[in-house]
């Protein structure tokens, strides 16, 4: 049987502009960026499953079959009938791109209330990847099922990988995120932060502090990425950092830290040299934004 990378949390419809008062309807979200490009990373020794919650309507079903489409498997994903997926549009002014949000009653939220369905998935998965937006719109409830969960499917031999990814309007306060983050990477294997939100609400001044902070919380490797920046990687007894090769044309940094954790983890997962694995991060980050839009085609990888 393959193993299972399973990655956790919310794909949301996304409108983009595509002229004077029209869109363009796709799907993204963190992790999702994430799982794609893990199934375009990994061989198919590897399964890449997404676990969400969604309704039973059409949108919902059009979402799965994007999954579907994008070779990921849907199984684990959960449906409810009193809810949809969350949507946010992109508005552009003068050139600049702003965000409007419709997520607070989004199907995802719910993804930790069955966690017998929750336990099911991770207790089979080979990796679990999730990120603080996962954790930002769970209840207190969901979270603490969620971690529980987590620590339970590491008990019986699941590896975990989670990008703090920190948005503090999903959380209820700043401390509760910062509390919340720090016990979920101390579960983790690999804990894989930007500098500039570990600086914003941990107060960090260099990216090694970042990693020592999470090396404290009891995480085993820390990958603090820092954009053009040295990419640091430290664990008990080794600390590393690479200076990624330059891009000049840089286009659109969406989806860089996702794309960046999906080539280095698949790369680990096979190898275990960390050297390659960041080699790989920074160079499938380093195309990714040197085009428009969070999900590439194999052909704009290529
Ligand atoms: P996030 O999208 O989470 O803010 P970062 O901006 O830290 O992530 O970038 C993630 C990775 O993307 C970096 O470690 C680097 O490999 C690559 N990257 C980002 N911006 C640049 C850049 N301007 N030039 C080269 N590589 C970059």
């Amino acid at each position: 049987m393959p193993s299972t990378f399973l990655a956790i949390g919310e794909c949301m419809v996304e409108m983009a502009p595509t002229g004077e008062g029209t869109f363009a309807k796709g799907f993204a979200g963190d992790t999702l960026n994430t799982a794609w490009y893990v199934r375009k990373s990994l061989s198919q020794d590897w399964a890449v499953s997404y676990l969400t919650a969604v309704g039973n309507d059409q949108i919902s079903e059009e979402m799965i079959a994007f999954l579907d489409g994008a070779g990921l498997a849907t199984d684990h994903i959960q449906r409810l009938n009193d809810r949809t997926i969350g949507l946010y549009l992109i508005q552009l002014k003068e050139g600049e791109r702003s965000f409007a949000y419709w997520r607070s009653q989004s199907a995802a939220r719910c993804l930790a209330d069955d966690a017998v369905a929750l336990s099911t998935a991770m207790d089979t998965a080979g990796l679990i990847y999730f990120s603080g937006i996962t954790l930002g719109i769970l209840s207190p409830e969901g979270r603490q099922t969620f971690l529980s969960s987590l620590a339970a499917a590491r008990q019986k031999g699941a590896r975990a990988a989670f990008d703090p990814n920190l948005r503090s309007r999903l959380w209820e306060d700043a401390q509760t995120m910062r509390d919340c983050v720090t016990e979920a990477a101390g579960l983790c294997d690999f804990v894989m932060p930007s500098f500039e939100d570990e600086e914003a609400h941990f107060g960090d001044k260099i990216p090694s502090e970042s990693a020592d902070r999470y090396l404290a919380a009891g995480a085993k490797m820390i990958v603090v990425k820092n954009g053009p920046q040295e990419v640091i990687v430290a664990s008990e007894n080794d600390r590393r950092s690479f200076r990624p090769d330059p891009v000049r044309n840089v286009v659109d940094t969406t989806a860089a830290g996702d794309s960046f954790n999906a080539a280095f983890l698949a790369e680990y997962l096979v190898s275990g040299d960390v050297d390659a694995s960041v080699a790989a991060g920074a160079r499938l980050a380093g195309t990714v934004i040197q085009h428009r839009g969070a999900l590439l085609e194999c052909r704009e990888l290529a």
